[in-house]
Order: structure tokens, then C-alpha cells, then sequence
């Protein structure tokens, strides 16, 4: 190393060059802290002598393009006079045994932004895993920093997993669109624990929880956010209207003698179409399937109904919407 300094501007309070070396790819700088220990941490007593020092180095950004840096700080050991013990110097920017700064985590999870982790770890010279590492803390620290409003409506979901063998629940809030929790059931108990223990203001500030017709899922709604509105979600509603009316063609169709089923067979699907996809050939088919089946009518009629309702721009535009249930 050499002795003469180049001068570097190095950015770190309390540290001062005292040798620096540099060379095509690389700047090593020697440095040292501006003021020394000032009384031993075992006793207090500030009767302390200098000792042996050892070196302590330090990736650092780069102090020059394209070079990488090492800061190397020859960390001072002292000796207490009173009681003998001996001590290394430190700094609380500076944890002990670390390998870098904290400004080097900060300029490679920067680069990380814009180019492939593994790239930027194989220009800057070091692992994967430290770049990857350095990119989760800027993560937590750009969420800390940020003040989130808590939400006013949560989403409850149930999730199907291997057909239907596995049941998840997620919470999210969908105003930003984010989940917030995933449950590994559907049952009641792990749900209200999970919404029990959100901050008080957190709870206060939820007016509607979105939910399926789940029972245990409005069970553990109404004890945790007892003050909450629950509104099923309409495509629930949909789906299990459609579903009925499909139960009872089925049931009609076991009923019927063999030679009559091929119709109300034929028609399932035209029975689940919104009106505006029905074309003029479906008309004529459900016509002439409502003949002979009225109650089919009956059910195909409310369920395209509650569909129109939800179709309804406003509350008072719905009462024109149900037709007369005789
Ligand atoms: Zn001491």
C-alpha cells in the first residue's frame, strides 16, 4: 500500500484517510477514526493506553467509476489502566465483523432496480444472495417509510387449491388492490383471530368486509367487526341463483319419461345466458321448454330478475326491474 494519499472524499463522518492505494480495477483506503475511544465501557475510568490495532475491511461504493473500493479501518484496541481490560473502538454505523457499508447495500439495491440481480452481481463482484438481500431491505424500508391509511373495506375470498382439496382464505383490501393475509382454511376461528387482532384503529376504520355465503366467514365477521356491514358479493349470488336453477332442471329431467329429457338437456346452457346473449333460435327453444315445464319459467324468470337488479344504475331503478311473483 501506498503511503501517499490521494484525496478522496469519503463521505463518512467521524473517519479520516490515512494511506490509499489504486490500482486499474480497484481502490483500497486505509482509514482510521478522527477521535479516539474516550474511556473504557468496562469501568468508565478514562485512564486508557493505545494497544495493537487490526484491520477491519469493507466493501464500499465505488470511490472511482468502475473500481470497486475497500475501506480498510484499522480499528484501535485500547487498555484500561484501572481494570486491565482491553477493548476494541467502535462505531454504531458500523456493526462489528460487517463486510461492507450501509451505502453500498443502499448503491447496489439501487442498480438492482433497473438491472437483473445476477448482473449486477457479477459486475460488482460479489453473490447473488448479497445483492438479493440488499434489495429486500430497500423493500422494508421504502414500506416503513410509507404511511398507509388503514383500509375501509376488506375482501374475503375463499381459494380452491388441488381440486378443491385444499381451501385457503385471503384477505385483501380492495382499494389497493393488495392482500393482506392468506389463511390455510376456510374455517371461522383462524379468521376472526386473524381480524380480532388487527390495531384498534384498523378495525374501527373497516365499514364493509365483501364476503361469499360462507357461514363461518360471516360468524367470525360478526364477532371480530361487530360494526362492519357484510355485503356478499354479487357474482356469489349470481353463481348460486344459476346453480339452482340448473338443480332444478336436473331434478325435472330425472323426473320426465326417457324420450323427453333430450330437451331440457339441450337447453342447459341457454338456461344460464343473460338475456342480451340470448339469440332469437335460444327464444324459441326456452318457449317452447317453458310450455311444458312452467315451473322452469317460474325460476328461470327470478334469476334473470336478480341479475337485472344488479344491472340497475341506482336503487329506484331496480323496483321496475322484478316481475310479479304470483
Ligand atoms: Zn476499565
Amino acid at each position: 500500500m501506498q503511503v501517499d494519499v490521494i484525496p478522496l472524499s469519503l463521505g463518512i463522518e467521524g473517519f479520516r484517510v490515512i494511506a490509499s492505494d489504486e490500482r486499474d480495477d480497484a481502490i483500497e483506503v486505509a482509514i482510521e477514526t478522527v477521535l479516539p475511544a474516550a474511556c473504557c465501557p468496562g469501568c468508565g475510568h478514562a485512564e486508557i493506553v493505545p494497544k495493537e490495532r487490526k484491520p477491519l475491511w469493507m466493501r464500499d461504493i465505488p470511490l472511482r467509476p468502475g473500481k470497486q473500493t475497500w475501506l480498510i479501518w484499522w480499528k484501535r484496541r485500547f487498555a484500561c489502566l484501572r481494570c486491565m481490560r482491553t477493548f476494541t473502538e467502535t462505531r454504531d454505523e458500523i456493526p462489528p465483523r460487517t463486510t461492507h457499508t450501509n451505502r453500498f447495500d443502499s448503491y447496489l439495491s439501487a442498480r438492482a432496480i433497473e438491472t437483473p440481480y445476477a448482473q449486477v452481481a457479477a459486475e460488482e463482484g460479489v453473490s447473488f444472495y448479497r445483492v438479493d438481500k440488499a434489495s429486500r431491505a430497500r423493500a422494508e424500508r421504502t414500506l416503513a417509510g410509507r404511511a398507509v391509511d388503514p383500509p375501509t373495506r376488506l375482501c374475503i375470498d375463499e381459494q380452491s387449491h388441488l381440486r378443491g382439496q385444499v381451501y385457503n382464505t385471503a384477505v385483501s383490501d380492495p382499494d389497493r388492490r393488495r392482500v393482506l393475509e392468506l389463511i390455510e382454511t376456510r374455517k371461522r376461528r383462524p379468521l376472526q383471530d386473524f381480524l380480532a387482532a388487527l390495531p384498534e384503529s384498523t378495525r374501527a376504520s373497516i365499514e364493509e368486509v365483501c364476503i361469499d355465503m360462507h357461514q363461518p366467514y360471516r360468524a367470525a365477521i360478526r364477532t371480530a367487526l361487530p360494526h362492519a356491514a357484510i355485503v356478499c358479493d354479487r357474482f356469489h349470488i349470481e353463481r348460486m341463483v344459476a346453480d339452482e336453477l340448473d338443480k332444478l332442471r336436473r331434478a325435472i329431467q330425472n323426473e320426465v319419461p326417457k324420450g323427453d329429457k333430450a330437451p331440457l338437456f339441450r337447453t342447459r346452457r341457454k338456461l344460464r345466458k343473460g338475456t342480451k346473449k340470448l339469440t332469437l333460435k335460444d327464444l324459441d327453444d326456452l318457449a317452447a321448454l317453458f310450455d311444458d315445464h312452467p315451473d322452469l319459467e317460474v325460476a328461470w324468470s327470478l334469476a334473470r330478475d336478480i341479475k337485472h337488479i344488479y344491472a340497475a344504475p341506482d336503487r329506484l331503478k331496480t323496483r321496475g326491474q322484478g316481475s310479479p311473483i304470483t
